[in-house]
């Protein structure tokens, strides 16, 4: 009988990469990758990589948890997803963290921008529009786990700190400033005053390579001067700091074990956060074919790469399963501690068997309860560790501090390439648009932006209106 050259294994709804209309999509298993297979009526068929990895992909969905919804929604279901942001009744879960865009303005005017800032571009958020924002998280959430201050770039606002006054007097539990780094690095001053945040205030410093070629490929400028001055003000600081790497294949997808270790020896550095480039908003100096890179493959990359981490390390995150993976490491003095073999899996799915397999290490076993628990109890330990199972980058140990974690964070962000409707609903990582909507990440940069004016008219007027 003839057969087909791959092996179907499931459908979905995905986006035309032309068009961004709603397209049907296969995913099919073929020479050990996972693949997209879509049609357009009017543009044609594509065929995407979507995972390097068939194992880990199928393996996501063990990761699965009940969806958390947020206490309202702002938008009804209506045209069907993607077109209802939102967040609409039909999405499965709550805002684990927000982005604020306090302005559209930045220093900078990166090759690689999904919100297409640059100093003359758009204007900066007053105040009020500002704290208005903050309120609209608050009002979604309750108690926001992570809002994140971001732009464009931040710390060019004139009332930035006027801005994290009225932050820090809401109930957000992690308060995070996105930043380039050049105020920091130039003015130590004001590094000072953003440590007077702390705790519960962490610095989100992109930081994409330790090479200068990298850095003007990805931002137009050489910034290893600034990202140098800004680590050695924030390690003398200690304050807490992810660093943010975009990640482009066959750019800087070589060097993820240097930053890693780099980021290892940083006082600062509680974790690093990898993101492969989402294609939207402004994207020189790359090419679809060639620089696309998969969360499988960063995955595999950080296990080739360290020495740290295995594969029972790097693990789905079950808030959005299929953008997340993360690894914890603890660091105790000079060692490193992997942290998330510890977890069981299995444990994932049912939480009313709060134990944790230690396999392997009866020291390290014992090691763990002390550092975790309040009594000498596997359980009391379970239950601290399956807190670091979600987004919010906090432990609660009586004898460990933040400083003592080390955080792996792969997030992944689908553009219209790779985009899948099922996926897509358990957007965890959310903006705040202007109008006081609460839009997943991903449809914001491919649908929602200002900037996204080259959409045709046909595919915009099925959008939700304003
Ligand atoms: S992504 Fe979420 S908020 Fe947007 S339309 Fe789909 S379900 Fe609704």
């Amino acid at each position: 009988m003839p057969s087909r050259p791959y092996t179907y294994y499931d459908f979905t709804v995905s986006l035309c990469p032309v068009c961004l209309k709603r397209v049907d999509a296969k995913i099919v298993f073929q020479d050990g990758g996972v693949y997209m297979l879509k049609r357009c009526p009017e543009h044609g068929s594509t065929k995407v990589l979507i995972a390097d990895d068939i194992e880990y992909y199928k393996s996501i969905r063990n990761y699965n948890k009940p969806s958390e919804t947020p206490l309202r929604f702002n938008t009804k279901t209506h045209f069907g997803c993607p077109y209802d942001c939102g967040l609409c009744q039909d999405h499965e879960q709550h805002s684990c963290l927000t982005v604020v865009e306090v302005t559209d303005r930045c220093n900078l005017t990166c090759p690689t921008c999904y919100a297409g800032s640059s100093p003359s571009f758009g204007r900066h958020r007053t105040l009020d529009e500002v704290k208005k924002m903050l309120d609209t998280i608050v009002e979604n959430e309750g108690t926001p786990d992570v809002v994140q201050i971001s732009g464009g770039e931040p710390t060019i606002h004139p009332q930035l700190f006027e801005i994290l006054d009225y932050a820090k007097t809401l109930p957000i539990r992690h308060l995070m400033l996105n930043t380039n780094g050049i105020a920091i690095a130039r003015d130590k001053q004001f590094a000072m005053r953003l440590a007077s945040y702390a705790p519960g205030f962490e610095i989100y410093l992109q930081f994409d390579s330790l090479k200068r070629s990298v850095l003007e490929t990805l931002r137009g400028a050489n910034l290893t001067e600034i990202h140098r001055e800004a680590l050695e003000t924030l390690n003398e600081l200690n304050l807490a700091t992810t660093l943010v790497v975009t990640l482009q294949k066959g750019l800087n997808d070589d060097t993820i074990g240097d930053v890693i270790a780099y980021a290892l020896k940083q006082r600062c550095v509680r974790g690093v956060t990898f993101q492969p480039t989402q294609q939207a908003g402004r994207l020189e100096n790359f090419q679809t074919q060639t620089n696309r890179i998969t969360l499988t493959e960063v995955r595999r990359k950080i296990l080739e790469q360290t020495t740290i981490f295995n594969s029972d390390d790097l693990i789905p995150v079950p808030c959005n399963p299929d953008a997340l993976v993360m690894g914890y490491a603890l660091k105790l003095g000079e060692d490193v501690i992997p942290l998330t073999r510890y977890i069981n899996p299995a444990e994932l799915l049912d939480k009313t068997r709060n134990t944790i397999v230690y396999e392997q290490d009866e020291q390290l076993r014992e090691k763990m309860i002390g550092l975790f628990s309040t009594g000498n109890s596997t359980e009391a330990a379970s239950e601290k560790l399956h807190e670091l199972l979600c987004c919010l980058p906090l432990v609660s140990a009586p004898s460990l501090g933040y400083d003592n974690l080390f955080r792996i964070i792969i997030m992944q962000f689908v553009d219209a390439h790779n985009f899948d409707v099922r996926s897509i609903k358990k957007s965890c990582v959310h903006i705040v648009s202007k109008d006081y909507k609460i839009i997943p990440f991903e449809t914001m940069n491919l649908l929602y932006r200002d900037s996204v004016a080259n959409v045709p008219e046909e595919n915009l007027e099925m959008k939700q209106p304003n």
